[in-house]
C-alpha cells in the first residue's frame, strides 16, 4: 500500500571534521511516494542524500525495505535497489551513453529490453547512443544520469538537483518524467534548489536549515505555507 515503510532515517548525522553538515535528521520514504527535500545552499541535502547511498560517513539509523542499511557498502545499497542520481550528474563524459547505461547495470545481466525501455522514455538518448556523454547538452547528461540509474532496478531513486543549470523546457522535460516515473510505482526521494516545481510534484517534503529539518507538510500545504513562500518561493 501507499503507506508501507519504503526508508525510515532516525538520528541521522553526518560530519566532515568539525563541520556538522546534518545534526540529527528524521524522515521517512513510503513506498510509492515522491518526497522532496528543499532547503538553501549548504542546508545538509546533498550530505544526506550521499550518507543514504553509503557515499559519506554517517551515524544513525537507516531502516530501508524493513532493514538497517547503515553499515552496507554503496555497492551493496545499490544492489537493494537503492539507486543515487548525483548533483551534476556525474556521466562518464570519455564513455558513450550506451556505455554510460551499461555501467548502470554492473551488478546484474542488463536485459535488451531494460534498455530499449530507456531509449523509449528517452529518444533524444536513443539517437545519441553511441555519442561520447561528455558531448551530450545538461538536459541529455542529466537524463543519461537517471537512465543509468534505472538500470540499475532501483526501487527508491535518490536524485540531487536534477534542474540544476538546465534551461526552463529541459526542467519541466525532467519532472515531468520524475512523475511518469512515480506513476510507475517507483519511490523518489528528490532534492531540489527549484522548491516550486519540486513542491508541486511531491507527495510530501522536508525543509532543511543549517542542517536540522525545520519543516514538513505535504507538498501542497508547504506550497501555500507563508514560512516556506518567504524563504524558498520568492514573489514569482
Ligand atoms: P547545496 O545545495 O549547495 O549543494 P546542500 O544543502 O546540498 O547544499 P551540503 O552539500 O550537504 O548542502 O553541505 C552541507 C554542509 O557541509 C556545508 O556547510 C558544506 O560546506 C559542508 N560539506 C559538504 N561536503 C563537504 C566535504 N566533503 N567536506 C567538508 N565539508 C563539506
Amino acid at each position: 500500500s501507499v503507506h508501507e515503510k519504503l526508508l525510515s532515517v532516525s538520528n541521522l548525522h553526518v560530519r566532515y571534521g568539525n563541520i556538522h553538515a546534518m545534526q540529527g535528521l528524521n524522515i521517512e520514504v513510503n513506498q510509492g511516494e515522491l518526497v522532496c527535500l528543499i532547503g538553501a545552499n549548504g542546508a545538509g541535502k546533498s550530505s544526506t542524500l550521499n550518507a543514504l547511498a553509503g557515499l559519506v560517513p554517517s551515524t544513525g539509523s537507516v531502516i530501508y525495505q524493513g532493514k538497517e542499511i547503515s553499515t552496507l557498502a554503496s555497492h551493496q545499497r545499490v544492489g537493494q535497489g537503492l539507486a543515487l542520481v548525483p548533483e551534476g550528474r556525474g556521466v562518464f563524459s570519455k564513455m558513450t551513453v550506451l556505455e554510460n547505461l551499461q555501467m548502470g547495470a554492473y551488478l546484474h545481466d542488463w536485459r535488451e529490453s531494460e534498455l530499449e525501455s530507456i531509449f523509449a522514455r528517452f529518444p533524444r538518448l536513443a539517437e545519441r547512443r553511441d555519442q561520447l556523454a561528455g558531448t551530450l547538452s545538461g538536459g541529455e547528461q542529466q537524463m543519461l544520469a537517471i537512465g543509468r540509474a534505472l538500470l540499475s532496478r532501483p526501487k527508491l531513486l535518490l536524485l540531487d538537483e536534477p534542474s540544476m543549470g538546465l534551461a526552463p523546457l529541459m526542467i519541466e522535460l525532467i519532472f515531468k518524467t520524475l512523475a511518469e516515473l512515480k506513476e510507475t510505482g517507483l519511490s523518489i526521494l528528490l532534492v531540489e534548489q527549484n522548491a516550486r516545481g519540486a513542491l508541486q510534484l511531491a507527495d510530501r517534503a522536508y525543509v532543511l536549515e543549517h542542517g536540522e529539518m525545520t519543516l514538513s507538510g505535504t507538498g501542497q500545504d508547504l506550497l501555500h505555507d507563508a514560512r516556506v513562500q518567504a524563504a524558498y518561493l520568492g514573489a514569482g
